[in-house]
């Protein structure tokens, strides 16, 4: 087995309140570019904190790090943020946006240098909510991910396959009147992190760019309504270059890590430089 190959997440949860805004803008811009996160009165998540580490196995306790020791160097770190107003109460924010994406470099390095030797961090991510996070990997460059959703129909068929080979391989989901789900698609954005907002892309940015996006897939059948599926099976796996083609054309190669999830039991992954 190669060095550093196996990765170990131990989750951490705090609560805090936050709010996004710079001082030399007008109220007007700052809404604009912060949306809600621009309410000077603050709001608040309860954040989902997963640190991620690798290195290699000890020969004789079989472990990378023993998660108590994890949990004994992360949680002092973490309870500093627990219950507290982010831009008030502690003073990294007084010149830095309390963003996930600064939220997650801070952590790294605030935890990095505790680790025993031979533990190294992998990745830390932050979630906000379920459907808005951040990753780090300690390269400067900020990882923003956000979780959209959309319906679409489809039938799994291949014209290069026979009737009979078709009912085969894709047994119901080669239903002849088709069927249909509910996606999720997850879009990682990766950039260096603005110094003033503290954002690798603004969230109405993306929101607008990716939103106007999936107006192509929502509500259509897929294998039927687009074009780039009529010469190839519209599943989730192609579905995925789909999406990512669409995207690099609004949002250049920044979007470097995507994921569908056609239902509750499965997803798919397109992953590019990162093996997060
Ligand atoms: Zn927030
Ligand atoms: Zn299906």
């Amino acid at each position: 087995m190669n060095k550093n190959s196996v990765v170990l997440t131990r989750r951490f949860y705090f609560c805090a309140a936050h709010y996004y805004r710079v001082e030399e803008w007008s109220d007007e811009k700052n809404r604009e570019v912060f949306g809600i996160h621009s309410n000077p009165t603050g709001h608040g998540h309860n954040f989902v904190l997963d640190v991620s580490v690798k290195g290699e196995i000890d020969p004789v306790t079989g472990m990378i790090i023993n998660l108590t020791d994890l949990k004994r160097i992360v949680t002092p770190i973490v309870e500093r943020f627990d219950h507290t107003f982010l831009n008030k109460d502690l003073p990294y924010f007084q010149s830095m946006q309390p963003t996930v994406e600064n939220l997650s470099k801070l952590f790294w390095e605030l935890i990095e240098d505790k680790l025993p030797d031979g533990v190294f961090l992998h990745r830390i991510r932050l979630k906000a909510t379920e459907k808005v996070f951040a990753e780090y990997y300690g390269d400067g460059i900020g990882v923003f991910c956000k979780k959209y959703r959309f319906s679409a129909g489809h039938r799994l068929f291949s014209e290069k396959l026979s009737e009979e080979e078709n009912k085969k391989v894709y047994g119901k989901c080669n239903n002849f009147y088709g069927h249909g789900h509910n996606y999720y698609l997850k879009v990682c954005y990766f950039s260096e992190i603005d110094e003033k907002t503290g954002m690798t892309i603004p969230l109405s940015e993306l929101d607008r760019r990716v939103k106007g996006f999936l107006k192509t897939l929502s509500g259509k059948r897929l294998d039927k309504d687009i074009e780039f599926f009529k010469d190839k099976p519209a599943t989730s796996e192609n579905l995925l270059i789909f999406v990512k083609q669409g995207l690099s054309k609004l949002l250049g190669e920044n979007v470097k890590k995507l994921e569908i999830s056609e239902t509750r039991n499965n997803f798919f992954e397109y992953l590019e430089d990162k093996d997060g």
